[in-house]
C-alpha cells in the first residue's frame, strides 16, 4: 500500500492559507541534562549547539531575531507568515517571567502566526503549562518533545535522563491545555532493531501525539556518540536502509498524525556520519521516488 502521509507543509498550508516558514530562534537557555539538573554531558548524540545547529545565534532581543531569520530566509521564502521555532536546548528551561517575555515578544510579532517549543517532558511545571495555555489562546503553540525512543536500555544508553512516564505525563497536560503535540524519534540509535524503532513510532502515534518528526541518527564532531562510533561501538544506516525503513515507518502512522520531518537536518561541518545524509535534497527526492513506486 503506498505511504500517504500527511506532511507539515500541507497541514499548514491548509492551516494558514499558503505556505508558512519556520525561523529558529535562540532563546539562550541551556539543558538539565547538561548543567547537572537531571544529567552531565547531555544525550550522546547532542552536539554542543544543543541539537539547533542551524538556530540564529543568541541576542537577547527576539524581535531583532526574528527580524534577522527573515532577512535570511528572504531569499527563499517570499511570503510574511512564520512560525516562531525555538529550537536549541530546551526551552521551558528558564525563570518563567523571562519564558513569558520571549515567547509574548514572538507571539505578538504581526508576522508570527505560531509558536513552536522544542523542550523535554520533564520540563513542563505547573507555571509553564499555564504560560503555554495562555500562549496558545492568542495564536497555535506547537510543544516538541524529544523521545527519541521507548526502549529503557537505548534511552540509558543514549543519556537521555528521563522515564518514558514524563513523556506520558507530558502528552497527558499538554493535550489537557489544547497545544500541539509533536513527538520527535530518532532511526539508527545504536543496537536499535527494525521491530524496536517501529514499536517507538506506534507508541508516539498511539500516545496522543498531534505530530511526528522521524530523524535519521547523524553522528556530529564533539559528540560522546562520535567516541562510540569511531570506537567500532555501532554502524550507521546507510541510505538504502534509512528510505526503506522511513517508508515502513509512514506505514505505521494514522493520516490524521501529520509528519513533520522525516530526515533531519545535520550541520556539513559537523556531520562524521552517515555523510550520504549530507544531500538532503536528494535523500528527499529518494524518497519521493521510492514512495511512487510502492
Ligand atoms: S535534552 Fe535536548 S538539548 Fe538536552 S542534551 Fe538532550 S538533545 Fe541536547
Amino acid at each position: 500500500m503506498l505511504p500517504y502521509y500527511y506532511s507539515y507543509n500541507e497541514y499548514m498550508t491548509e492551516r494558514f492559507g499558503e505556505k508558512v516558514y519556520k525561523l529558529s530562534l535562540d532563546a539562550g537557555l541551556t539543558c538539565p541534562n547538561r548543567d547537572g539538573t537531571k544529567g552531565t554531558g547531555g544525550c550522546i548524540f547532542c552536539s554542543a549547539g544543543g541539537s539547533g545547529d542551524f538556530s540564529e545565534r543568541h541576542i537577547d532581543d527576539i524581535s531583532l531575531q526574528i527580524e534577522r531569520a527573515k532577512k535570511q530566509v528572504g531569499k527563499k521564502y517570499s511570503g510574511d507568515k512564520f512560525v516562531a521555532y525555538f529550537q536549541s536546548y530546551t526551552n521551558t528551561y528558564g525563570d518563567i517571567d523571562y519564558l513569558c517575555k520571549i515567547f509574548s515578544d514572538a507571539i505578538n510579532n504581526e508576522n508570527i502566526v505560531a509558536l513552536s517549543i522544542g523542550t523535554r517532558p520533564d520540563c513542563l511545571g505547573k507555571d509553564v503549562i499555564e504560560l503555554l495555555g495562555e500562549l496558545n489562546k492568542i495564536k497555535p503553540v506547537f510543544v516538541e518533545l524529544g523521545l527519541q525512543t521507548v526502549h529503557a536500555e537505548t534511552a540509558k544508553l543514549i543519556n537521555r535522563c528521563y522515564e518514558l512516564s514524563d513523556y506520558d505525563e507530558a502528552v497527558r497536560k499538554l493535550k489537557e491545555i489544547g497545544v500541539n503535540v509533536v513527538v520527535h524519534v530518532i532511526l539508527g540509535l545504536p543496537h536499535e532493531t527494525e521491530d524496536m524503532m517501529l514499536g517507538t513510532v506506534d507508541y508516539a502515534v498511539k500516545s496522543g501525539a498531534d505530530g511526528i518528526k522521524l530523524h535519521l541518527l547523524h553522528v556530529l564532531k564533539g559528540t560522546a556518540l562520535e567516541k562510540m562510533y569511531l570506537d567500532g561501538g555501532f554502524d550507521v544506516l546507510t541510505e538504502d536502509e534509512y528510505i526503506a525503513l522511513v517508508i515502513k515507518c509512514l506505514k505505521h502512522i494514522p493520516k490524521n498524525v501529520v509528519v513533520h520531518r522525516v530526515t533531519g537536518d545535520a550541520p556539513k561541518k559537523l556531520l562524521v556520519a552517515p555523510l550520504w545524509s549530507a544531500d538532503k535534497k536528494e535523500v528527499l527526492n529518494r524518497l519521493n521516488r521510492e514512495i511512487r513506486k510502492k
